[in-house]
Formats: structure tokens, C-alpha cells, sequence
């Protein structure tokens, strides 16, 4: 495959992070690993072999193609699967046949995964989602006796393997109170559900932000997806998390790097305008250098005169607009950089660093879509 930049993936850091982790997990309660927005742009194919290289034995993705993709990844290998959100009917016998769990938050899921447990004499798998306060996906409450009675009349075609629901951003205190209303609602009906004694599933609510902030959340399971890949979901629960600990080290480590190369050098003469338009213009003598990377690869339009790269340890910024595969960095302030010198979009070189959060703060994304938008087809290499 020929491609202009690259992803370097660090192994040590995988097994670092699910460590951490784990260490911050209550006795018992098991880890799913969400590995939605194809790992969060690290690649399923290449992260979910880490993963379960680093002991995760349980995978949360959002759809029925994401789960066919860790299935591939994870061939010939033990390990649990759960789709959270989309499964089209005509998806269903697939997952049935193939031991795949998947949510259920309606009744038309659910009568036909009834269905076709009796045609194919498999039991489906499912986690039963309950609205609790987010209003997206989940039984409301006024569908519940309904679901039970469906449940109950086919629990033989069935594995009730969980009970669950979602919080509506545990990452900022501002939302406590509707957490909070969610954690309680989600706890009385686990009273109900447990006088159920036909069922018995696992209960699980909390994400990367609440496992932190919330512990009380954890219950059996708990999925967790951006902190595997190195980052706090917000800095509100980095400081949280730092302010209750010993040490206020943040312990985890970055996964992913972005690297590629310059691409050609050129001096441009004071008064001439860089680029497209008008956006940049040099007031001195100005040395640049082209960078064969642009918004059709993820590095996204608004970093123009805004971003910033590393070349030989050295940060220099990016200058004018983000072309569609290009742009340009000053390198002025530099001896020597010639053409083929490595350049780091995101991660380290020599003393200098480029964060993924330094990113988002002058692009205005959230790390989380920054790092799932990065294309799926530029190549993932596996480093220590
Ligand atoms: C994405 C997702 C998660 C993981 O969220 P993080 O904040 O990345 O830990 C958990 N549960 C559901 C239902 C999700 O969609």
C-alpha cells in the first residue's frame, strides 16, 4: 500500500492502560472493552488483538459490521461481544448463530429475536436497555410490564445475560443531578428485576466517566472506551481523579501516533501570501515546508494557522488553510530540514510532544470524534 502518513499503535501502552484500569475497578466487575468508531480510529483490526493480548475478554461496539470486524480480528479466540445500538433485523440470525449479544430496546427486536431462537433452536443473547433519563434508546417505562411478560412467557428461547442503561454525560458535574436521578431510577428497577427469579442478568451503566468519577456505578460490568486509549474524557475527571489520588500522576499513556514526512521545502519572499487566499501572509523572508497531509485524512480544516507539527523535536506551526491532502508549516526558525524528515502530527519527538487534547482545543472537537476520524485507511503499525 503507498500512503502519504501513518499510525503508529504502542503495545506497552495497551497493556499500561488496561492495567490501570483494572486497578481502578471494584472486585469482580468485569471490563468491556468499547471498541465503537473502529477502536476510536485505532483500528479494530489492530487494537482488539492487543487488547485481548493484554487480558480483555469482553468487546462492546455499536453495530452488527463493527462486530462482524472484532470477530475477524479476534478469530479462533474466547471472548464476549456485545452490539449496544444498531442491528437490522435481517442482521439478527447472524449474531444468533454466532453467539453475538446484542441490546434490546424494543419490542419489535425482541419478538423477532424470539422468533428466530425458535427457528434456529439457538438462544439469542441480550442486554435489556432501559430508558432511564438520557432519552435516546431504552424501554420507557410505560413498555416495561409489557417487556417483562414477553420476556417471561419466552425466557426459554432466551439468555437474559444483562440489564442495563446509559448516563446522559457523567463527564461534567454539571449533569450530577440528572446522573444522579439515572443511577437512582436504574436502581429501582433492579429491585423489581431481581424478584424476577426466571432471570438473573448482570447490571451495567457506567462508561469511562462515571467508573472514575462514580464508583458506586461500576456494578458487574462496566464498558469502557476512551480511557483504554489513554485519555480522560474531559479534564474535569483527569482532576478529579488526580485530586483524590497519591501521587497526582495521570498513569495513562497515549496509544496512537500520527506521523508523516515532509514533502518538499521552499523559501517564500516577504509581502507573498501562502496558500489558498489570503489567510497567510509573510511579513519576512519565510521558509515552509509542505506536508503531504490534509482534511480529507483527518487533520481537520479549522487547524489552519492554528495547529502546530513536530519536525526534528522542533514544534513549528502550520500556516494558511488545511488544503484537501496538504498543507504548510514555518520552518523558518530551523537550521535544516530537508525533504523525507519525519514529521509528528500527534505524539512525540525528541523532547517535544503534540497532544491530542492541544488538537482538539484549537480544532473545537472533542478528542473522542478527533482520534474517530481518523480514516480507517491509513496503515496501523504495532510498536512496543
Ligand atoms: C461509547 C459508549 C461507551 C464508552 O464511553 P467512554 O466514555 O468512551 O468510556 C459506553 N457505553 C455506551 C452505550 C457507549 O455508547
Amino acid at each position: 500500500m503507498f500512503q502519504s502518513s501513518y499510525i503508529e499503535l504502542s503495545e506497552s501502552a495497551v497493556q499500561n492502560n488496561i492495567d490501570f484500569i483494572k486497578s481502578i475497578l471494584g472486585k469482580g466487575v468485569q471490563f468491556s472493552s468499547v471498541v465503537k468508531g473502529n477502536a476510536y480510529g485505532h483500528g479494530i483490526a489492530f487494537y482488539c488483538p492487543l487488547a485481548y493480548k493484554a487480558g480483555i475478554r469482553h468487546f462492546s461496539v455499536f453495530s452488527a459490521q463493527e462486530a462482524l470486524d472484532v470477530s475477524i480480528a479476534l478469530k479462533g479466540l474466547d471472548y464476549e461481544l456485545m452490539i449496544m445500538g444498531e442491528i437490522h433485523n435481517n442482521e439478527l440470525p447472524w449474531a444468533i448463530q454466532n453467539g453475538v449479544q446484542f441490546y434490546i430496546f424494543e419490542l419489535d427486536r425482541l419478538n423477532t429475536a424470539i422468533q428466530l431462537s425458535k427457528k434456529l433452536k439457538i438462544k439469542a443473547q441480550i442486554h435489556v436497555e432501559i430508558e432511564t433519563g438520557m432519552n435516546r434508546t431504552g424501554f420507557p417505562s410505560k413498555d416495561l410490564s409489557t417487556l417483562f411478560r414477553v420476556l417471561e412467557q419466552n425466557v426459554g428461547q432466551l439468555e437474559i445475560i444483562g440489564l442495563c442503561t446509559h448516563f446522559a454525560g457523567a463527564e461534567s458535574i454539571a449533569n450530577y443531578k440528572r446522573i444522579k436521578d439515572q443511577y437512582n431510577r436504574f436502581r429501582k428497577l433492579e429491585k423489581v428485576v431481581n424478584e424476577m427469579t426466571w432471570m438473573n442478568p448482570i447490571k451495567h451503566l457506567a462508561s469511562s466517566s462515571a467508573a472514575v468519577r462514580y464508583p458506586n456505578t461500576q456494578l458487574d460490568m462496566v464498558r469502557i472506551g476512551i480511557l483504554q486509549y489513554g485519555f480522560f474524557p474531559t479534564q474535569e475527571i483527569l482532576v478529579h481523579y488526580l485530586s483524590r489520588k497519591k501521587g497526582n500522576v495521570d498513569k495513562l499513556q497515549r496509544i496512537l501516533s500520527w506521523k508523516t514526512h515532509v514533502m518538499d521545502v521552499k523559501t517564500v519572499k516577504a509581502g507573498e501570501f501562502v496558500g489558498y487566499g489570503t489567510s497567510y501572509f509573510t511579513h519576512q523572508l519565510t521558509k515552509i515546508a509542505l506536508i503531504p497531509v490534509g482534511y480529507s485524512f483527518g487533520y481537520s480544516r479549522s487547524l489552519g494557522n492554528q495547529g502546530k507539527v513536530l519536525i526534528r523535536g522542533i514544534r513549528f506551526d502550520v500556516i494558511g488553510t488545511v488544503n484537501m491532502s496538504m498543507l504548510a508549516v514555518d520552518i523558518s526558525a530551523a537550521d535544516s530540514i530537508d525533504k523525507g524528515d519525519e514529521v509528528v502530527l500527534i505524539g512525540n519527538q525528541g523532547e517535544g510532544e503534540i497532544t491530542v487534547s492541544s488538537f482538539s482545543d484549537y480544532s473545537n472537537q472533542i478528542n473522542y470524534e478527533l482520534l474517530t476520524r481518523l480514516p480507517q485507511n491509513t496503515p496501523r503499525i504495532i510498536v512496543k
